[in-house]
């Protein structure tokens, strides 16, 4: 396993498993099946309803709570410092679990600014170990990064080959901020897994196109949390470091990207409606 230092001197690894659309039943299965093939770093989060399934893995796999880092984030329906404060709490409870090692505003949308100062102060209580945000495309991040105390040490976006965030990339690097890549296989839309650029080069080193494009992000210095509920699929998504891309390489997978979402568009009114929306009806 490779691992990245944050800006807060925490030590976090560069691969990771994601449990987004895991339904609850199945998350503590697939989680220590995901342990059980080496994965030690579990991203969850409130609006997933699931960081109880992690909380069970997480206390019945066997490996010291040390060894693991687990990221879980706040949903917008707990925005604001007091619900933010609880939500923080109810996290750890579900989680089982005294801290978290990385915890993420989920969506720039309610009162952020009050949530985040929530979570600085569980920083500093020692309920969590670094803190950062989500989606926060490089408006809301320049925002937020200009008028907090703590500069977030991670801001999750979505990155994969034809979603290469160059812009955030070159604005997170001048704040000391990692980028950390949902949905990092782009859930095989645009025939991520049988794309030739992909697949040819994978020929090279006996490696699927799935596992190129994972690799590609970690030699751009990328934290990823592919997710799957298979587990040879989880092995496989795990054997990444056993080979390395060359610069032609690189250079020809950065010609893969297309510069816009696969999924959202954050810049859109209809989206943030939508978040509005979701948010209040969690509430
Ligand atoms: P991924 O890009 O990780 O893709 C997951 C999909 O690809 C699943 O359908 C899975 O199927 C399939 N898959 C996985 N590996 C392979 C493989 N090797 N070959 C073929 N198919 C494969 O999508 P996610 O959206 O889950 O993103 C990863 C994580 O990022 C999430 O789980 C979550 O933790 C985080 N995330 C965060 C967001 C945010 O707003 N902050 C938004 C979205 C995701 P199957 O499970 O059936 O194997």
């Amino acid at each position: 396993m490779e691992y990245i230092t944050l800006n807060n001197g925490v030590k976090m690894p560069m691969l990771g498993y994601g449990t987004f659309q895991i339904p609850a039943g199945d998350t503590e299965r697939c989680v220590l099946d995901a342990i059980s093939a080496g994965y030690r770093s579990i991203d969850t989060a409130q609006g997933y309803f699931n960081e109880e399934g992690v909380g069970e893995a997480v206390s019945k796999c066997g490996i010291p709570r040390a060894e693991l880092f687990l990221t879980t984030k706040i949903w917008i329906s707990n925005g604001g410092y007091e619900r933010a404060k609880n939500s923080i709490d109810e996290s750890l409870r579900r989680l089982k679990t005294d801290y978290v090692d990385l915890m993420l505003i989920h969506q720039p949308f309610n009162d952020y600014y009050g949530s985040y100062r929530a979570m600085e102060e569980a920083c500093r209580a020692g309920k969590i170990r670094a803190i950062g945000v989500s989606n926060f495309m490089p408006d809301r991040f320049i925002d937020i990064a200009g008028f907090v105390e703590v500069t977030p040490a991670v801001n999750q976006l979505e990155v994969h080959v034809f979603q290469q965030q160059k812009a955030a990339r070159e604005i997170l690097k001048k704040h000391g901020t990692q980028l950390m890549a949902w949905s990092p296989l782009a859930q095989g839309k645009n025939g991520l897994f049988n794309n030739e650029t992909l697949a040819g080069i994978g020929e090279t080193y006996g490696k699927t196109a799935a596992q190129v494009n994972l690799r590609f992000l970690i030699q751009l210095g990328v934290v990823i949390i592919p997710k799957s509920t298979h587990k040879e699929r989880m092995e496989e998504n795990f054997a990444l470091f056993d080979f390395k891309l060359t610069d032609k390489e690189m250079r020809e997978l950065e010609t893969l990207d297309l510069g816009v979402s696969q999924f959202i568009d954050h810049y859109s009114p209809e989206v943030a409606e939508l978040f509005v929306g979701a948010g209040k009806a969690d509430q």
